[in-house]
């Protein structure tokens, strides 16, 4: 959150300093471990309508922002806009029209959100390696991106667009005011976008534990992410374009930063092979585990007054809310720098 809006913000004429208590090659927080799916609709199951609202203006965001990013640093984020496919095995299938009646409770009356059946053939045709299932669902109005290739690039937007960068210095905020260990900075504003490091500000909040898996196979290649359907646990399987598959994640209330169990190994593991059986030879070539920051009612908050803005909450849904929550932000910060003026 806080490199896209340093970066949102830095093409106005402002002066812009990011903070960040860690190295800023590797990301510490959660934003370096999450698998990068913009599912409005898939999360809508699960969440708010307000989750769905944001994340479809973010998705309409992300396009032409990753296109600027692109251009701007040369360098591939890998946003795409192929939707994605939800699928159940046999004995779980009446789990599919249950998510597609959840799903159309959740809805607005007024949405045209594409969420379509799929039989045999056509799920082939979408995705052949989906050989085994006998039906599916397309959600059309999905997308994702490469956590791993967008928040390089955004640094290297930062730096090119003179950025002042503070790695390896955790900060306090208040108002127009950052406190490091041995210093104080005023500034016109402050935005505090901590994740779980700003819980001296914010009541309540929690971290969720997740884990995934990156798996490198040459024998079997999705197209798009697939979502699989079971009543004890639900797997991701995100494809990238180096020929890895992200797959996640867990859900787990403990703000453990231990490596993955052996358990959410062999769950995650036994789904993915449950997709096709040749992701049994693939190679677990990275499993990462960090911490989701969520509040109370796990729904993002945006708490302004004048010099300081603290965003925070974004629980699962970091990619999914982030362009709609910098969007808002980038209006609040206008008029404060207005009433400042
Ligand atoms: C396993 C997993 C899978 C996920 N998958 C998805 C997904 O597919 N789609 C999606 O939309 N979301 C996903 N998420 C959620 C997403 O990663 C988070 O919502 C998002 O990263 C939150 O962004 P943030 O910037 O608020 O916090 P973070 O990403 O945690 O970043 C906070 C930053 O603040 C820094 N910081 C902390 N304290 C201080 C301090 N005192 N001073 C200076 N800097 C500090 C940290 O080092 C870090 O760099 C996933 C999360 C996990 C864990």
């Amino acid at each position: 959150m806080g490199r896209l809006l340093a970066w949102r913000l830095s093409r106005q004429d402002l002066e812009i300093t990011l903070f960040e208590a860690g190295s800023l090659a590797v990301p510490a927080g959660a934003c370096w471990a999450a698998a990068g799916m913009i599912s409005p609709l898939s999360e809508l199951v699960h969440s708010e309508q307000k989750i769905y609202q944001l994340g479809l203006r973010s998705l309409a965001l992300w396009e032409p922002w990753a296109a600027e990013l692109e251009a701007l640093v040369g360098r591939p984020v890998s946003f795409r806009r192929a939707g994605s496919i939800v699928v159940a095995h046999g004995r779980d299938r009446a789990e599919l029209p249950m998510f597609v009646r959840e799903l159309q409770s959740k809805l607005p009356s007024d949405s045209a959100a594409d969420v379509r059946p799929l039989d045999r053939a056509q799920l082939q045709k979408l995705e052949p390696a989906l050989e085994s299932f006998e039906t599916g669902i397309f959600l059309r109005d999905e997308g994702d991106i490469d956590n791993r290739r967008l928040l390089p690039v955004l640094l290297e937007s930062l730096r090119q667009q003179r950025v002042t960068l503070r790695e390896h210095t955790a900060v306090t905020c208040e108002r127009n005011t950052i406190v490091t260990e041995d210093a104080q900075y005023h500034f016109d504003c402050v935005i505090d976008c901590r994740g779980l490091g700003a819980k001296d500000a914010i009541n309540g909040l929690r971290g969720v534990r997740g884990e995934v898996l990156v798996v490198q196979t040459n024998e079997v290649q999705l197209q798009r992410p697939v979502r699989l359907l079971h009543p004890r646990y639900q797997l991701y399987a995100v494809p990238r374009s180096d020929g890895s598959t992200v797959i996640g994640a867990t859900e787990i209330e403990s703000e453990d930063l231990s490596p993955i169990s052996v358990r959410s190994t062999m769950e995650l593991s036994s789904a993915l092979y449950s997709l096709h059986p040749a992701f049994a030879e693939a190679r677990i070539v990275e499993s990462r585990v960090n911490c989701r920051p969520a509040t109370m009612d796990n729904l993002p908050t945006v708490h302004c007054e004048p010099g300081l803005v603290r965003l925070n909450g974004l629980y699962r849904h970091g990619y999914l809310l982030a362009p709609a929550l910098a969007e808002q932000v980038e209006k609040i910060i206008a008029q404060q720098l207005s009433e400042v003026a």
